[in-house]
This record gives C-alpha cells, structure tokens and sequence, in this order.
C-alpha cells in the first residue's frame, strides 16, 4: 500500500468521525499488552492523571483487594483508582501490584496469589 493511500484513509476515517461526532480510538480506550517483565496478558488503561497503568483481566470481589489497590474502568476507558471506596461488589486490580517482576505484594493473600500464579509461568 502506497503511503499516500494510507494517509488518505486516515483523513478519511478523521473526517467521519468529526461528522458523526464518534470518537475515533484514541489514548482512552484500552489496548491489550503484554507485560514486559513477566510477559503476562493485561490491558493498558490510562488514568484521571493522565498515567498509565496496566490492569488485569478479570474483576475480584473488593473486599480481598486492600484500599488504594482497587481499580475501576470507566465506561470510556479510563482507569479510576477507588481508593477505600467500595462503589461495587467487584473491582479490577493492577498488573503492577502482581507482577512477578516486583516485589510481592503484602497484605493480601489474594494479590499474593495472582502474583504467584504470574510467576510460575516465568521460566
Ligand atoms: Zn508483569
């Protein structure tokens, strides 16, 4: 493909979105990742801040995930950090407090868990 027909495509794809008023995919939506420590599976999601944090797949019931390691993805994408909240009976947590590339996680038998069962797929 000649790149005059890539960037006709993107100008395209560009003008209908501002026709139609949808987003195009942008920095908000997530977008799949692989750990580059332990190579494990997780979804980039950026935050309030304007930070990005790597999420796990899957949602944990809240009450094992100690406050301030609770996540919560917002309909657009973005990654809120729940502090002590407990808005729901579920919650996401970080991929950073369960790599195995870092420290272990203390406090929580569960993240702990998460963090050994990375760790055994490491060679
Ligand atoms: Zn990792």
């Amino acid at each position: 493909m000649l790149v005059g027909d890539v960037l006709a495509g993107m100008t395209a794809a560009v003008t209908h979105a501002a026709r139609t008023g949808r987003a195009v995919p942008d920095a908000r939506s997530s977008s799949p990742a692989t750990c580059g420590a332990c190579g494990a599976g997780a979804a980039w999601h950026r935050t309030v801040r304007g930070r990005w944090v790597m999420i796990e797949p899957g949602e944990l019931p809240a009450r094992v995930v100690p406050a301030g390691r609770r996540w919560r993805v917002a309909g657009d994408g973005t990654a809120v950090n729940l502090g002590p909240a407990v808005p729901s009976d579920t919650c996401r947590v970080s991929h950073f407090d369960v790599c195995p590339g870092r420290p272990a996680p203390t406090g929580s038998p569960v993240l702990l868990a998460l963090w050994r069962g990375h760790a055994r797929r490491v060679p």
